[in-house]
């Protein structure tokens, strides 16, 4: 699909109607999604793919300022629910918190004048701990094919198929392949295998998350801190009470002082929820006020707030950038549709599968 949505896309572009397909389309919300913004990866997150260079990045923000108007989140939901109110929004957020926002991402923010939603990971920004998939990079990354084999073995009883494509995959693979891991087994299990893999090896006395002082420094240059769950535990797998646990303002409890905005949440791995309704209920509940989730699609008017779409950007061509924009998540409702009328049978574990990084 890729490929034929950058061949319109370039079409579009280079004709000059790229503009008039912007126009058609001002009322669909773009919420995008960041993770690290860095010249180089760092052990952490080699081969999650999710980084960016911060020129690429400045390209987009380039391209936002002359095409768009990027808003902040609150505004983009208010504007959502009230018909012929947005008018070509854009919001930038990031997930898991990586000291890379405020060091490379927060000046071109402010050069450019845009705010941004910054969504925390709890047990990272205020429990100091590392999470399970930066522990596994960081691993793979410092240990090489000893690692690898390591989780090969490790997964055997988790998925035999898993590990043996992990074991005959290059590490970086075998990275992307260990994503997997989440949806077949839960969150404890997966952190008790990766202590057991990391064994005796020296601890990680390096975090890549933003420290206090730099989410201070956020909220300070327009950014707002808001919830990416305390835990970044794959929802599918937990119980009402568990999810309670993870929709809760943790940060308040811990940065009174500091602004944050709990209330806004982004859905851990950001794939389909089998259980999307009981989560939208508790979230309800709870006071939360919207669900983001990471799929690729941009919002219509009237879009369910508990149902939101994130879409990512990753080119630093012109042309490629509007493509991401405008046509990708078009040709995706559209094939979403299509996939929808043809099915015959009930959902599968394709179903939700992750469609990205963490
Ligand atoms: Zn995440």
């Amino acid at each position: 699909m890729k490929p034929i949505a950058y061949l319109i896309g370039f079409c579009l572009y280079y004709s000059g109607l790229f503009r008039l397909a912007i126009s058609i389309r001002k009322r669909c919300v773009k919420i995008l999604t960041y993770h690290d913004i860095a010249e180089k990866e760092n052990s952490f997150v080699r081969g999650m793919r999710i980084s960016l260079t911060p020129r690429v990045f400045e390209r987009h923000l380039q391209f936002l300022q002359k095409h768009y108007s990027v808003v902040p989140l609150k505004t983009a939901l208010a504007g959502m629910q009230t018909p012929g109110t947005a008018d070509r929004y854009v919001c930038i957020t990031f997930d898991d918190g990586y000291a890379s926002i405020a060091r490379n991402a927060l000046p071109l923010l402010s050069e450019f004048g845009f705010s941004a939603t910054a969504f925390l990971v709890g047990k990272c920004a205020v429990g100091r701990e590392v999470m399970w998939r930066n522990r596994l990079a960081f691993l793979l990354c410092e240990h090489g094919g000893r690692a690898q084999a390591a989780l090969a073995r490790a997964t055997v009883e988790f998925d035999p198929s898993l590990a043996k494509a992990i074991e005959s995959a290059p590490s970086v693979g075998a990275l992307r392949l260990s994503k997997n891991l989440q949806m077949l087994r839960p969150l404890v299990e997966v952190e008790s295998m990766l202590s057991r893999l990391e064994g005796d090896l020296p601890c990680i006395a390096e975090k890549p998350y933003l420290s206090d002082q730099e989410l201070v420094e956020l909220a300070n240059g327009g950014v707002v801190l808001a919830n990416h769950s305390y835990s970044h535990a794959e929802f599918n797998w937990l119980t009402p009470d568990q999810i309670e646990s993870e929709l809760k303002p943790w940060y308040r409890e811990h940065h009174g002082n500091t602004p944050s905005e709990m209330t806004f949440f982004s859905l851990p791995f950001g794939h389909r929820l089998r259980n999307h309704a009981l989560v939208k209920e508790i979230a309800v509940r709870l006071g939360t006020r919207c669900i983001l989730f990471s799929n690729g699609l941009d919002n219509p008017p009237k879009t369910d707030p508990y149902c939101l779409g994130r879409q990512h950007l990753i080119s630093s061509k012109f042309y490629r950038i509007f493509t991401e924009l405008e046509v990708l998540p078009v040709l995706r409702r559209y094939s979403k549709l299509l996939l929808k009328l043809l099915r015959t049978e009930g959902p599968t574990t394709e179903d939700w599968r992750p469609v990205q990084g963490p």
